[in-house]
């Protein structure tokens, strides 16, 4: 069987392909008009974020019996589509956890020592010790919306530095998981009341499309930090602008923005850290996607 890599992957989830007896072309940079001219020869296709499998591609797809996302979007995916063909679509949102968890801690740090204003400080050759007096996270409060894959990571190592942990999800949660945490579930106006970092861990849906919005920022406490490493939209990022101008919020860091790349002034506020959605952006965890890719798109082809 042949399967058509059109992304850039690692070379691991090459081998593991090729290990399986498939015959593989790897075209990282194809074009969309090579893609449908090509895509009939194949069984299963391979992508990241770049290519879209439009209808159009499904329907020239013959014999395509697989489409293999690596990560844990399908966006790019006509899923209508391939479910009217009834071609098995798999992804591996189970690859970038811990990279997710760790940016999220990361970003916390930096907000909480101001990190930063210190490097930016230095470079412009500017000493602002006496300005940057930061907080500890020991003690303090951390409300996590979303407790799944990352979200409970997060909360692991949140508890490792002496956090108290507050939850909230629409899901019930793993009595279990909760005790490993020691968190505590309360409603989200609680969660936004107590908590000194709330941290989104959401995916984005109707229901949490600006879930964080002008009425919810007002019910954080005063000088607490918002940290974003889910969605885009899942933040109204007018109504941050705001509450971070007016002071209400200490600070924020936001990883993924309602447009990427951004357009939104609250970028440029001096207390908003920002990086450029680069959660999953780590060795291990593009190794991690494109091995536990391939296996899942070995294992579908068998299947059928
Ligand atoms: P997950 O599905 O394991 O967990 C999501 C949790 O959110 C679930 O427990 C679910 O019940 C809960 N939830 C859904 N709607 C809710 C609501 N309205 N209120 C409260 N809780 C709600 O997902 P995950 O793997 O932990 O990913 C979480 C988010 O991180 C997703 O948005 C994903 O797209 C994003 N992500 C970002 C990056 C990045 O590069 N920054 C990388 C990977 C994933």
């Amino acid at each position: 069987m042949k399967v058509l890599v059109c992304d850039p992957v690692s070379t691991k989830c090459l081998e593991v392909l090729k290990g399986a007896g498939l015959e593989v072309s790897y075209q990282p940079k194809i074009s969309a008009e090579d893609l449908i001219k090509q895509i009939p020869e194949y069984d299963a296709v391979i992508v990241r974020s770049r290519t879209k499998i439009t209808s159009s591609v499904i329907e020239a797809g013959k014999k395509l019996k697989v489409i293999g996302r690596a990560g844990i979007g399908v966006d790019n995916i006509d899923m209508e589509a391939a479910s009217k063909r009834n071609i098995v679509v798999v992804n591996t949102p189970e690859s970038s956890t811990q990279a997710v968890a760790e940016l999220t801690i990361g970003l916390m740090l930096s907000l909480a020592r101001k990190i930063p204003l210190g490097d930016r400080g230095i470079k412009e050759g500017r000493w602002l010790k006496g300005e940057l007096m930061g907080i500890e996270l020991r003690g303090k409060t951390l409300g996590i919306i979303g407790l799944g894959r990352i979200g409970s990571r997060v909360g692991a190592l949140a508890k490792a530095f002496g956090m108290k942990i507050l939850v909230n999800d629409i899901a019930k949660l793993p009595e279990q998981l909760l005790k490993s945490l020691e968190a505590e579930v309360v409603d989200l106006d609680t969660l936004l009341s107590r908590s000194d970092f709330v941290t989104l861990h959401v995916p984005l849906t109707p229901q949490t499309r600006h879930m964080i919005n002008r009425e919810r920022l007002a019910k954080m406490k005063k000088g607490a930090y918002l940290i974003n490493t889910s969605r885009g939209g899942v933040v109204d990022e007018e109504a941050l602008y705001e509450a971070l101008k007016e002071g209400w919020l200490a600070g924020a860091a936001l990883d993924v923005f309602e447009h990427e790349p951004p357009t939104s002034e609250v970028v440029k506020l001096p207390n908003v850290i920002c990086t450029p959605h680069i959660g999953a952006q780590t060795v291990e965890a593009q190794d991690a996607a494109g091995e536990m890719l391939a296996k899942k798109v070995i294992d579908a082809l068998c299947l059928r």
